[in-house]
């Protein structure tokens, strides 16, 4: 697949929409710029991947709408070289776009193929992720504590086990409701039991669901 100049026109348009839609952080903008997003597409959908909106990736999952993932990133305050643990790698999009930003990130998917196609893009896009085939609801202890956790997939409750492998001072970013919607929560970890929750309006995302398919 090759990048374009009408793709690089087609990603400025896309920054500045989601620009207008409200996101501040120019480093999340030029990630959203840098990041092919139609690599990522599943074939059918590839002439659709500047719009801003959600489409299928296969495994009955999706990939978020660009909006939601600068929203999340923006949220996450995701510094140049902090450690970040992605539940739910989907397409690995998300993950590029932390990895575009300088996060080392770590990004866990529970659907085999989707892991598999995902890791394979990644490192061919000179992106050194490390990827995990597995249940992302445990989280990954022998790789933490996180100085960021990002869960993109919609979550009952926020898992505690999560929680446990933030850093002091570290901040988790999760979608929390029911399958119809989900409220955005940041869980910032003020000291080692002290949890700071705030909540930044309503979204729709697949289930985060617990164990292998
Ligand atoms: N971040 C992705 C969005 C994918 S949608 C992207 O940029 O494309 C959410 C993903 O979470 C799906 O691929 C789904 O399979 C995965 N998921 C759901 N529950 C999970 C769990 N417990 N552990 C790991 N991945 C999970």
């Amino acid at each position: 697949m090759t990048d374009s100049y009408r793709h690089k026109g087609l990603r400025r348009n896309l920054a500045e929409e989601i620009r207008s839609k409200g996101i501040e952080d120019e480093r999340v903008l030029d990630a959203v710029l840098k990041v092919p997003r139609h690599y990522f597409m599943d074939t059918g959908f590839v002439k659709y991947a500047y719009k801003d909106q959600a489409f299928p990736i296969g495994c009955g999952q999706t990939i978020s709408q660009p909006y939601t993932v600068a929203f999340q990133t923006q949220l996450l305050e995701a510094e140049k070289h902090c450690k970040v643990l992605e539940v739910g790698t989907g397409s690995g999009y998300q993950a590029a776009i932390l990895c575009q930003m300088g996060a080392k990130v770590y990004t866990i998917e529970r659907h085999r193929d989707l892991f598999i196609k995902a890791q394979s893009l990644l490192s061919s896009m000179g992106y050194k992720a490390t990827f995990f085939y597995g249940d992302g609801y445990e989280g990954k202890p022998a790789y933490g504590p996180f100085d960021r956790i990002l869960v993109t997939a919609g979550a009952q409750e926020i898992p505690g086990k999560l929680k446990l492998q933030l850093k002091t001072g570290g901040i988790m970013v999760i979608p929390v409701g029911d399958s119809s919607c989900q409220v955005m929560t940041r869980v910032e970890r003020i000291t080692e039991e002290e949890f700071k929750v705030t909540e930044h309006g309503r979204f729709v995302f697949v289930p985060l669901l617990k164990g292998k398919p």
